[in-house]
């Protein structure tokens, strides 16, 4: 884990970049129902559901099946491409992030997305929820709202 304060904004473009990068360097050919799933999954603005993603794709003209949809989200899942968000209803949704332990601040608007490294916003939580007994093993922290560029846009609107 890193040091508190450091912040790093991760664009569309940036994420569809890297995702791509790892994708070679893993030796995964680029073809073209993979592309077609990366630059879906780039192109959202909030947290998606698999099923979104089948739906979406299933009469793209790369012929995107539903099992390599499936495999595509898991493979970004696993090696921490995408982040696995629990709705208000119990179901499963996805957000892009980076590898390794970052809290999200999603703009909701253009989708992009800063990263924060570090915990110590949650350590005063963990610290009172311990007096009270519980003991806390891990945490996810999204916070959702507007970037700095779409309050611009939409006129300083907040
Ligand atoms: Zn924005
Ligand atoms: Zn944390």
């Amino acid at each position: 884990m890193s040091e508190d304060g450091s912040v790093v904004e991760l664009s569309v473009e940036d994420w569809r970049a890297r995702v791509l990068a790892a994708l070679r360097a893993d030796g995964q050919r680029l073809t073209a129902p993979r592309l077609a799933i990366i630059g879906w999954l780039a192109a959202q603005t909030t947290p998606f559901s698999a099923e979104a993603l089948t739906a979406a794709l299933a009469h793209h003209p790369a012929s995107v099946g539903r099992a390599t949809a499936y495999r595509a989200v898991d493979w970004l899942r696993e090696r921490g491409w995408l982040a696995r968000v629990q709705t208000e209803r119990g179901d499963y949704t996805y957000a892009r992030t980076l590898p390794g332990h970052h809290h999200h601040a999603v703009c909701t608007r253009c989708g992009a997305t800063l990263l924060f490294e570090g915990c110590s916003a949650i350590e005063s939580l963990t610290a009172l929820l311990a007096r009270q007994g519980f003991l806390v093993q891990g945490h996810i922290l999204e916070l959702f709202g507007l970037c700095a560029r779409c309050q611009a846009a939409l006129g300083g609107m907040r």
